[in-house]
C-alpha cells in the first residue's frame, strides 16, 4: 500500500540545527539518530512538508525552573521569559532561515511561497516547507522587517510564542489552565496583523491568550488558523482551545492542527509518552464535532515536544493514520486530515 502524505502544521527542527550547525549535513540528509525528524525517516513515514518554525531561544538564566521536570509533574505554572528585541532576534532568526536555505539548496526540499509551490514540490518528491516565525521577536514595531521577511519567503506568523513580544502577549504554560491570561494585542500588534493581511501572510493563533486571540478574529480578514493546538475540553490546558474559539475558527473557515505534545493530549495533562491512541482519539473526535470534517489537520510539534509512545519519530505516521482508521474514519477523511485541508486552507489564506 502506497503512503498517505502528510502535511504538517508545526516543526521545530531549524532548532537543532542551531544548536549543531557543523553537523546539519548529517542530522538532515543521512539522520543521526536523534530527534524525531531527518529526512530519511520523513520518507520513511509519508511526510510531505510543513511549517518549519523560526523560533528564538530564550537564554537560560542559572536560577530558571526545569520546565520539564515541572511538565512531567502536573499541576505546573511556569513563568514566562522576558521579552527578547529584534536587534537581538535577528541574527538567530538569520543563521536558522540560512538552515533552512542550506537545506533547500541540497535539492531535497523547496521553500513554498504558494499552493502551487507545495503541490508541485509534493508531485517531485521534494519536502515543501512553509518558512514559519514562532513568535515575531525578529521583528521591530515599524514592521518594516516583515517586508524583508516576506521577500524571503516568510508565509506564516505567530505574533508571539508564549514569551511577551511587542506585538502581544502568549499563554504561560500552566495545567490545568484558561487561555485567558492577559491583555490583548497592543497597538503593533493591531498594525501587525493588518499588514500580515495585506501581504498574505497566515497569522498562526497558537500561543496566543484568549485576548488576543479575540483581537486578531475581530481585525483580520482571513481565516483563523491554530497550527499546533488541542481541545481545552478534554485537556484543560492553558496551550488548548476552548469550545468558543474552536466555533470562531469554524465560522471563519480556518484550521486547527492536532499537536502531539503529551502534555497537551493526556487529560491528566503529564508529559509522558507512555498513553495509546485512546487520548488522541478523544481530541480528534471533539475536534471534529465543533470544526466539521474541512478544518482539521495534523500539528506534530516534532522535535519540540514529548510525544505519544505509538508515533515515536516522523516514520511512525502511518501507525497514527492507522489509528484513525481502526477508529473508523473513512479513506477521503483521513486524506482531508493528513495533508488536503492544510493545503485548502492555505488557498484560502494566501489567494
Ligand atoms: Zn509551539
Amino acid at each position: 500500500m502506497t503512503l498517505t502524505p502528510v502535511f504538517d502544521g508545526h516543526n521545530d527542527f531549524l532548532l537543532r540545527l542551531l544548536r549543531d550547525p557543523g553537523n546539519r549535513e548529517t542530522i538532515w540528509l543521512t539522520g543521526e539518530g536523534k530527534g524525531q525528524l531527518d529526512l530519511p525517516r520523513m520518507r520513511a513515514g509519508g511526510f510531505a512538508g510543513g511549517f518549519f518554525a523560526i523560533y528564538i531561544p530564550s537564554p537560560r538564566a542559572h536560577d530558571a525552573p526545569d520546565f520539564n521536570a515541572a511538565m512531567d509533574n502536573p499541576p505546573y505554572d511556569l513563568p514566562l521569559p522576558e521579552l527578547i528585541g529584534d536587534a537581538a532576534a535577528l541574527p538567530v532568526a538569520m543563521a536558522m532561515a540560512g538552515h533552512l536555505m542550506w537545506m533547500e539548496r541540497t535539492g531535497t526540499l523547496t521553500i513554498c511561497r504558494s499552493t502551487a509551490d507545495i503541490r508541485a514540490a509534493m508531485a517531485a518528491g521534494r519536502i515543501a516547507a512553509i518558512l514559519h516565525m514562532e513568535g515575531a521577536e525578529p521583528i521591530g514595531a515599524d514592521l518594516d522587517a516583515l517586508h524583508v521577511w516576506h521577500a524571503a519567503g516568510l508565509r506564516s506568523l505567530g505574533p508571539v510564542w508564549s514569551r511577551p513580544t511587542v506585538f502581544g502577549h502568549g499563554v504561560p504554560f500552566r495545567f490545568p489552565g484558561s487561555p485567558d491570561t492577559g491583555p490583548g494585542l497592543t497597538e503593533a500588534g493591531r498594525r501587525l496583523v493588518g499588514e500580515c493581511n495585506a501581504l498574505r501572510i497566515m497569522l498562526d493563533l497558537s500561543h496566543l491568550n484568549e485576548k488576543g486571540f479575540d483581537d486578531v478574529a475581530a481585525l483580520s480578514d482571513a481565516p483563523l488558523v491554530a497550527t499546533h493546538s488541542n481541545a481545552h475540553a478534554i485537556t484543560p490546558s492553558s496551550r488548548n482551545l476552548t469550545d468558543r474559539q474552536l466555533r470562531m475558527i469554524a465560522e471563519t473557515k480556518g484550521m486547527v492542527g492536532l499537536n502531539y505534545a503529551t502534555t497537551f493530549l493526556r487529560e491528566d495533562g503529564r508529559q509522558d509518552p507512555a498513553i495509546g491512541w485512546g487520548p488522541v482519539l478523544r481530541h480528534m473526535d471533539h475536534l471534529l464535532s465543533l470544526l466539521g470534517e474541512d478544518h482539521l489537520g495534523l500539528g506534530s510539534d516534532f522535535d519540540g515536544a514529548t510525544i505519544p509512545q505509538g508515533i515515536g519519530d516522523v516514520a511512525g505516521l502511518p501507525r497514527l493514520l492507522d489509528a484513525f482508521r481502526a477508529h473508523g474514519y473513512g479513506e477521503p477523511l483521513i486524506e482531508k486530515l493528513a495533508w488536503k485541508n492544510w493545503l485548502a486552507v492555505l488557498d484560502r489564506t494566501w489567494g
